[in-house]
């Protein structure tokens, strides 16, 4: 379970989260919305340490991840990260980057990481292209491959951000499917998305942010349906 609380960042003196105060629980599936440049990014990135907030917590399982003596490679172990670009090792093959960070970091075998490895790929219908390199793949298939090795860590929590808008239209379903699969799974996974109907369709809950704070939030069907502030519907009604 993932406890935000009182969340400040800035950048020099540019606040870009103005207090955000958020729960995730077990299993839970978290889709954040909203307008270029509100912090969603921000958020996640201090999610898994990748920014220091300037002030505020965040709990997982009760531990302050924010913590001066956090062990930030552990925090990253537990909360995997998926971006828009893949940034795959591109003179390693598909297996060998998924392999990669459980070798190095957790000291699991090799042997053992190339059979992770191969049952992780087949779960994300990668294992015929085990040996091929990046460039030989698709966009959809890259990031499948990286969806792929952010589970090589088994992670308690998976961090999208918008996974799928680097890609062209016909790749994003392939992606989107992984996601559905993880989440059916019982994955816990914060989504940042501007795909509405995805973040609808598999979000137990949606949050919007607006300007560095969050707006509302609510159930899906709520939230599109019955928005309850101005900033929401007109958001909504660009998008939608
Ligand atoms: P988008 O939908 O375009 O991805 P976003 O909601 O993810 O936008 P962020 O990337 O979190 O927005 O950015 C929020 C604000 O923080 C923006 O004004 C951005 O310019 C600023 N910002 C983000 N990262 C940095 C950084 N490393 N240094 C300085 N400013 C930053
Ligand atoms: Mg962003």
């Amino acid at each position: 379970r993932i406890q935000v609380q009182e969340l400040h960042k800035y950048f020099g003196k540019n606040e870009v989260l103005k207090g955000i105060d958020l729960e995730v629980g077990n299993g839970e599936v978290i889709a954040v919305i909203g307008p270029s440049g509100s912090g969603k990014s921000t958020l996640l990135r201090c999610l898994n340490r990748l920014e220091d907030p300037t002030s505020g917590r965040v709990l997982v399982d009760g531990v302050d991840i924010t913590a001066k003596d956090t062990d930030l490679d552990k925090i990253r172990q537990r909360i995997g990260m998926v971006f828009q670009h893949f940034n795959l090792f591109p003179h390693k093959t598909v297996l060998e980057n998924v392999m990669l960070a459980p070798v190095e970091l957790k000291k699991m075998t090799k042997a053992a990481a190339r059979e992770r490895g191969l049952e992780l790929l087949r779960r994300v219908g990668m294992e015929e292209k085990a040996d091929a390199r990046p460039a030989q793949l698709s966009g959809g298939q890259k990031q499948r491959v990286a969806i792929a090795r952010a589970l090589a860590m088994d992670p308690e929590v998976m961090l999208f951000d918008e996974a799928t808008s680097a890609l062209d239209p016909e790749m994003v379903g392939e992606v989107l499917q992984v996601i559905r699969d993880l989440a059916a799974a019982g994955m816990t996974m914060v989504l940042v998305t501007h795909e509405m109907g995805f973040a609808r369709e598999v979000g137990d809950r949606v949050v919007f942010m607006a300007d560095g704070v969050v707006v509302e939030e609510g159930k899906p069907g709520d939230l599109f349906d019955n928005p309850q502030h101005q900033r929401t519907k007109d958001f909504l009604s660009r998008v939608l």
